[in-house]
């Protein structure tokens, strides 16, 4: 399983912490730090993810 960054799309997440606030995940591709992530076994999601990013962005 790959935990997917909901504001890059990437599988670039790492978790800064947990206990009874929950888990806060970090994201190192960009500024992304929250507890909402996108919990995936499909690369493919990740992929398409990114694609859909380029595309509003322009860029990667
Ligand atoms: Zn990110």
């Amino acid at each position: 399983m790959v935990l997917i960054c909901p504001q890059c799309g990437k599988a670039a997440l790492y978790l800064e912490t947990g206990g009874v606030m929950g888990d806060i995940y970090r994201c190192k591709n960009c500024t992304y730090i929250g507890n909402f992530v996108i919990e995936s076994d499909d690369e493919e999601l990740s992929n398409e993810l990114r694609e859909g990013h380029r595309a509003e962005t322009g860029k990667f």
